[in-house]
């Protein structure tokens, strides 16, 4: 089917949504057949350090647009941490349903200066804007473990942007290869009764299965996964490897890719499942 928005996944359902990193195809491949197992809708984001990997944003961008147009579940193409605004107009044109302007590591005026420029061609383009304000742990700001959102900076940032979902730092920090984060579930309430767009979790590889339930739950409405699927890609690949001589890479790739679909299908189908309380107010 098309590609769709995460306006609609974010707002037309109760429970949180997946968002998965690729830098493979075939890790694209794994998401999609995760999320046709579950039958449920899914983002596939493509990171501003993938692009560089690759060296530039068309290849993968149109395997991505041709991959996700042929699946049968709803799937929105994201670009995740962008922080050069060219970047983000190039995904604007190619296609992407949605995009994130990272200017985190910026001043705040500057910050809601820049961020407010790419929510209007977002805008006139139909294309959803994630955002951040601060930093979220690891990657050198607001999502550093210690590093939190204030929820009437979180709301006056979105006022202040028109941006249509923001990335909060609630205690989990890109990177981690542990799932032993600790969530303040009760920030996350207080900026979902501040914040008047998704919220939406970063670094959550570092988060286990009950707190990213609990997270979402609480209000989280899109969790970002990365590390923690390249952890089991990687290590399927390594058991392949390790098993004796291999040549062919597909034969390598493609252990990697039916282990990260399985645990795509197992992360969808807990976060559908994470269905929010009804809020207090
Ligand atoms: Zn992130």
């Amino acid at each position: 089917m098309p590609l769709v928005s995460p306006y609609d996944m974010l707002h037309n359902t109760a429970a949180a949504v997946g968002a998965f990193n690729v830098a493979l195809i075939e890790q694209m491949e794994a998401i999609l057949i995760g999320a046709e197992r579950e039958r449920l809708p899914v983002i596939v984001q493509i990171s501003e350090n993938a692009v560089a990997h690759h060296g530039s944003l068309g290849p993968l961008a149109a395997a991505a647009r041709t991959a996700l147009a042929a699946s049968s579940v709803p799937a929105a193409l994201h670009l995740d941490h962008a922080t050069r605004p060219e970047l983000i107009e190039e995904a604007v044109a190619l296609g992407f349903t949605s995009v994130m302007y990272d200017g985190a590591a910026l001043p705040w005026e500057e910050n809601v200066a820049y961020t407010r420029r790419i929510a209007h061609h977002c805008r006139e383009h139909g294309v959803f804007l994630e955002a951040e304000l601060g930093e979220v742990g690891g990657k050198d700001g607001a999502h550093a473990p210690g590093v939190r959102t204030d929820p009437r900076e979180a709301a006056r940032f979105v006022t202040d942007t028109g941006v249509d979902a923001l990335a909060v730092a609630v205690g989990t920090s890109h990177h981690m290869t542990e799932r032993t984060a600790a969530i303040d579930l009760a920030l996350v309430r207080e900026l979902r009764a501040a914040v008047p767009v998704p919220l939406v979790l970063h670094g959550s590889s570092g988060a286990d299965d009950p707190t990213l339930a609990a997270a979402a739950a609480a209000g989280i409405r899109k969790i970002n996964i990365s590390t923690h699927l390249n952890t089991v890609f990687t290590a399927a690949v390594r058991d392949v490897l390790d098993a004796g001589p291999v040549v062919d890479p597909r034969r390598y790739v493609s252990r990697g890719r039916e282990a990260m679909a399985v645990e795509v299908a197992r992360l969808l189908r807990l976060f559908a499942s994470s269905l929010p309380a009804r809020a207090a107010s």
